[in-house]
C-alpha cells in the first residue's frame, strides 16, 4: 500500500501534481481544501463553520479535518493507496493520520515536499485566482497570511517526518511536466 503525503505552501502545484500521481499509482485522492470546498459548496454546518476561517486564510480547526480524513478512509477500505494533500497542516494532524493508518498497518511511505518561492507562489496564487473564483486567492493579504500560517503552524510537520526518515524534497520550480517527473522517479524509488 502506498500512502503519499504531498506537502508544500499553498500555491506550490500539490493539486496539479496530485493528477499526475494518482493516475500513475492508482491512488485515492484526498484533499482536505477539495473537500472543505465541497461542504462550502453544498451549504452545510460545517461548510459554514470552515468557511469562516478560509476566506480570511486560517486553518480551520483540526477535530474538523481529522475526522473529514478518518470518514474517507473508512469509505474506501479497500483502496490500493492514498495521497494525502493539504492534510497534514499541523502537528497534530499528522499525529493523528500516523495513528488512523497505524490502526490498519498501512503508516505513511513517503512525505514528498514541494520547494517553491515565494514570490513565485504569490503570482501563481493571484493567477488563479483570475479563474478559481476562490475569495482567498485574490487578495495578496490573504495570500500573505495563509504563507505565514503556513510557515508557523504546517512547516514543523517536516521535522516530524523527517524524524521518520520520510522527507524528500523535490524542487517545484519548473514545468508541470518536469515536476512530475520529479516525483515519479521519488516516488518509484520508495
Ligand atoms: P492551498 O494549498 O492553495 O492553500 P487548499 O485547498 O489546500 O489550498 O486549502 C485552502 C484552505 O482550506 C486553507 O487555507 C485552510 O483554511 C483550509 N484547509 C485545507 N486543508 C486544511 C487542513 N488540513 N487543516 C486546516 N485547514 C485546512
Amino acid at each position: 500500500m502506498l500512502n503519499l503525503v504531498l506537502f508544500g505552501p499553498p500555491g506550490a502545484g500539490k493539486g496539479t501534481q496530485a493528477d499526475f500521481l494518482i493516475e500513475k499509482f492508482q491512488l485515492i485522492h484526498l484533499s482536505t481544501g477539495d473537500l472543505l470546498r465541497t461542504q462550502i459548496a453544498a451549504e452545510t454546518e460545517l461548510g459554514l463553520e470552515a468557511k469562516s476561517y478560509m476566506d480570511k486564510g486560517f486553518l480551520v480547526p483540526d477535530s474538523i479535518v481529522i475526522g473529514m480524513i478518518k470518514s474517507k478512509l473508512q469509505e474506501n477500505k479497500n483502496a490500493t493507496g492514498y495521497i494525502f494533500d493539504g492534510f497534514p497542516r499541523t502537528v497534530a494532524q499528522a499525529k493523528a493520520l500516523d495513528e488512523l493508518l497505524n490502526e490498519n498497518g498501512t503508516p505513511v511511505s513517503g512525505m514528498l515536499c514541494l520547494d517553491v518561492e515565494k514570490e513565485e507562489l504569490i503570482s501563481r496564487l493571484l493567477g488563479r485566482g483570475k479563474t478559481s473564483g476562490r475569495p482567498d486567492d485574490q487578495d495578496v493579504s490573504i495570500i500573505e497570511n495563509r504563507i505565514q500560517v503556513y510557515n508557523e503552524k504546517t512547516m514543523p510537520i517536516k521535522d516530524y517526518y523527517q524524524a521518520q526518515n520520510k522527507c524528500h524534497k523535490i524542487q517545484g520550480m519548473g514545468s508541470v511536466e518536469e515536476i512530475a517527473q520529479r516525483l515519479i522517479a521519488t516516488v518509484s524509488a520508495l
